[in-house]
């Protein structure tokens, strides 16, 4: 298989059992279906060894807007999407075969957007306290329902949790 950026040829490791695919000449990566998850968690030693593997081949390169086909499949080209709703990576994603291309550094900003368990606690707790300051303002009825009142906890939760990764 060929780099889609550079026409090069892919190398291929295995990072804790799971075969990835990797340019030397650009660092980027071909990372094969549902395999993404795998390495998106910086805490995770896969994700870890992965990352730091690449960024000794890390280059700027001019053209990242260029579509590219799927180093698996030549004729298929790669769609351009979103890693999370907030938009702050996106990604390149093969329709045909759900390979994913990430480009020089996308894997460490993709790893960025992840909180690890203390940070996500402690998250949690804030939401708590400002969740209780709402309440005494102007909401009293809102303490009648504990489950209701987790659930809300939780929406808020999710959603601050991609907001502060992203900024
Ligand atoms: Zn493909």
């Amino acid at each position: 298989m060929k780099c889609p950026r550079t026409q090069t040829p892919l190398k291929r490791v295995t990072v804790g059992k799971v075969p990835v695919y990797y340019s030397t000449a650009c660092g980027g990566v071909l990372l094969e279906n549902q395999t993404l998850s795998d390495f998106e968690n910086p805490q995770e030693k896969r994700g870890n060894v992965l990352a730091k593997h690449l960024s000794q081949f890390h280059y700027e390169l001019d053209s990242l807007n260029k579509r590219i086909s799927c180093p698996k499949c030549p004729d298929t080209v790669m769609l351009r999407r979103y890693y999370n709703p907030l938009h702050a990576v996106e990604i390149d994603e093969c329709p045909g075969c759900g390979a994913i291309w990430l480009d020089t550094g996308e894997l460490e900003k993709i790893q960025s957007l992840m909180l690890n368990e203390k940070e996500r606690a402690l998250l949690r707790i804030e939401l708590m306290k400002k969740h209780e300051r709402i309440e005494v303002k102007g909401m009293p009825h809102t303490h009648d329902n504990w489950n209701k009142r987790g659930d809300k906890v939780d929406a808020f939760f999710d959603l601050a949790s991609y907001i502060s990764n992203s900024l």
